[in-house]
């Protein structure tokens, strides 16, 4: 008989290629593979009529094919129309292959499942799910919800489901490892972990879809609080591990960093000035430096990372830099290059794109002490990168960075007998109270003011059809020698669905803007093309730049002065915020135009109000807090919070104080369950490295 801590390859249907990507995923065991939860369900218990379904859900309809055609209008698109007894429906493909073409055939029956659109006269879905069946009727309707897991490495949906039901059939008739006791359990009045993960993937017959999210919410809760749980343990593991550490005191150079800082373009702002002197101040000291550097957009805090790491090269150590994207490393690249010429002082950049040869002569390099400054992604610190004498790590924009990262990161340190100083720079502001929570072993430092000489971004927020109009505007801009981005997010697809989304977009601008450059970059290119691209943008040979929003984070190119974001409605205000301090780097005055498509609610009118009033990123995290009712969908991906698997800062923050309470007792009582929880949770997320 199956156990529920066999090997996850023990499952029908899971081969040594799924294996691996499921590996990959942190699924090891079968158990693991029951903390994939759904992250929605659909309501495949009812047919409509197409006449009577509601619009704007997901509904599952049936007909038959009375057309179907390929659209060269517009966007070229697949499109069929199906015929029931009360209405006609037109379905829409715009990724579509030559097969998919055939099997279109007039008559035919189907079925389908997707989100009805109307405007008001016809009826729309673009790409439903769909099946062919013998006749209108032929096909069984669902008894239950159906739930939908998020797709991983290209696993479908559908395998997912599968992979999970058996998995419950084999935690049916076993125990599932339950690491809360049980007085815990009933103390903070949770379900067992049993009963959460299974109302959680098979939530009871008849339960309506309306009904659903108020169902399971006590079921994630569980599953939350232990998350939560698990990172605030090891965050306070960390801090006791580092006041019992050692580190290097690293008290050499003062005169060479002060000279540094005289060869400046620039004069550092007192808010720079006083966070050095943190910074100076903890790494003379012999316990690890631990502190958060928080600081607008554009206020300038990677000089201040530059003058940490020569600091500690000064003192004949290391220092490495995460960034969570390769453009990003790029870039910092660049910019220590260029600040540190005169030194002699021997960069690495150590990413996931590099050759074979390449990264093996970093490697020597990092572990022979001849690299004293290491630029790079999460790659920096996965197995194999050996340092010779590491003395700081510093994370950038950490907020891209899971938790469980920041931990493992800090194992990373615990090879060597003394530990490194660490600084982890965010742009994102925390209230305090979720700070406890998310940064419970760090100390902080915050830049509270922009550089002198700065203008604040000018924010206009414009409707879709006005975009012709502002086109014309980046075509002047351009003409008169100025650089624009225009970003094209579309929230909750794939990276291959954004990138495509990005190329129309470039194809369609590059025929209307001529004769201007422009340039394209998204995260399904390979790393020395979206280099090449961003050179030259940055040289300024390339005037307009379509871009994703891999440029979200970090990119600094002072000459870009226009900021175009399309279905800006669509994004978190602290991303916007983001992806607006792409401009108003340099001197002159820079615009930001956010789109959005009409109709706009009131609540969302309201929020890109926000961004219209005030450049302040401390404030727009506040109201972008403020605004978030329950119910919202955006979640904390976008505000900028640290990210879990299952839990949401923001939604489970009333969790926090029982989080805290009940860690004291597992530490205290429970050493070896709080062990194991930590284990469960602690698998890495890659998913942010690869942009
Ligand atoms: P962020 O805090 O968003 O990471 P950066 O470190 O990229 O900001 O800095 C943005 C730009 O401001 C860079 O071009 C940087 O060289 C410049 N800069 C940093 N500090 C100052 C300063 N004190 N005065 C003027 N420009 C500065
Ligand atoms: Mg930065």
């Amino acid at each position: 008989m199956l156990k529920l801590n066999g090997e996850i390859d023990a499952l029908k249907g899971v081969g040594p290629a799924l294996k691996i990507k499921l590996n990959n995923r942190g699924v090891n065991t079968i158990e693991d593979i029951l903390f994939l939860l759904p992250n929605r369900y659909e309501d495949r218990t009812i047919l409509y009529d197409i006449q009577n379904a509601p619009i704007n859900e997901h509904v599952l309809i049936t007909g038959k094919i009375i057309e179907s055609k390929i659209l060269f209008y517009g966007r070229r698109s697949l499109f069929v129309k199906i015929q029931d007894d009360s209405a006609t429906l037109n379905l829409r493909f715009f990724y579509f292959s030559r097969a998919q073409l055939q099997q279109f055939k007039k008559n035919t029956h189907i079925i389908c499942f997707g989100l009805l659109k109307s405007n008001g006269k016809k009826s729309e879905m673009f790409h439903p799910e769909y099946r062919f069946i013998e006749s209108s009727n032929a096909f069984k309707l669902d008894d239950k919800l159906t739930p939908i897991y998020p797709s991983i490495d290209g696993i479908q949906t559908g395998r997912l489901r599968n992979l999970v039901g058996q998995a419950i059939e084999i935690m049916r008739k076993s125990e599932p490892n339950e690491y809360l006791p049980e007085n815990i359990l009933k103390e903070i009045k949770m379900p067992s972990l049993r009963e959460a993960l299974i109302n959680l993937h098979q939530p009871p017959a008849n339960l309506k879809h309306a009904d659903i999210s108020h169902a399971i919410k006590h079921y994630k809760e569980r599953l939350s609080f232990e998350e939560l749980l698990a990172n605030y343990i090891s965050l306070r593991r960390l801090r006791l591990l580092a006041a019992n550490t050692a580190a290097d005191s690293l008290q050499l150079g003062k005169d060479k960093v002060n000279q540094f800082v005289r060869t400046l373009k620039f004069e550092l702002t007192a808010s720079q000035k006083q966070v050095c002197n943190e910074i100076v101040a903890d790494l003379n000291k012999s316990q690890p430096m631990m502190r958060m550097l928080q600081g607008d957009v554009g206020s300038g805090k990677t000089v201040v990372a530059a003058i940490a790491c020569l600091k500690t090269i000064m003192n004949k150590k290391q220092a490495a830099i995460m960034a969570p994207t390769e453009l990003l490393t790029e870039q910092h690249m660049e910019s220590f290059s260029a600040w540190f010429v005169k030194l002699d002082i021997k960069i690495v950049k150590l990413t996931g794109g590099q050759k074979k040869s390449t990264r093996d002569n970093n490697l020597r390099q990092i572990k022979q002490g001849e690299a004293n400054l290491v630029i790079g992604t999460h790659a920096l610190f996965q197995e194999g990168v050996i340092f010779k004498d590491l003395a700081l790590i510093v994370i950038d924009e950490q907020h891209r960075f899971g938790v469980n990262q920041r931990v493992a990161l800090r194992e990373k340190g615990s090879q060597f007998k003394k530990q490194p100083h660490q600084l982890i720079m965010t742009a994102t502001p925390i209230p305090r109270t979720l700070a406890m929570a998310a940064y419970a072993d760090l100390d902080s430092s915050i830049i509270d003011e922009l550089p002198v000489g700065r203008k604040a971004v000018e924010t206009l927020v414009i409707p879709n059809d006005k975009r012709p109009s502002v086109i014309e505007r980046v075509k002047n801009a351009c003409t008169k020698g100025q650089q624009a981005y225009w970003v094209c997010p579309l929230i909750d697809e794939s990276e291959s669905i954004k990138a495509d989304a990005a190329t129309d977009r470039y194809e369609y601008l590059k025929k209307i803007i001529k004769p201007l450059k422009i340039g394209l970059v998204h995260g399904r290119q390979k790393q020395a093309e979206k280099e090449k691209t961003m050179r030259l943008f940055k040289e300024a040979k390339i005037d307009l730049l379509v871009a994703t929003t891999v440029i979200e984070v970090g990119v600094n190119i002072p000459n870009a002065s226009l900021m175009i974001i399309e279905n800006a409605e669509r994004m978190g205000l602290t991303q916007l915020h983001q992806l607006r301090g792409r401009v108003g780097r340099g001197n002159q005055q820079s615009h930001c135009i956010l789109l959005y498509k009409k109709p706009l609610g009131s609540l969302a009118y309201d929020r890109l109000s926000i961004l219209r009033e005030t450049n302040d990123g401390f404030i727009i995290a506040q109201k972008d807090l403020e605004l978030r009712g329950p119910g919202e969908l955006l979640g904390t991906k976008q505000t900028g919070l640290p990210q879990y698997r299952i839990a949401d800062l923001l939604r489970d923050a009333h969790l926090l104080p029982k989080v805290q309470k009940i860690a004291e007792i597992m530490m205290q009582d429970f050493p070896n369950k709080t062990n194991k929880i930590i284990m469960r949770w602690a698998n890495d997320n890659q998913e942010y490295g690869k942009v």
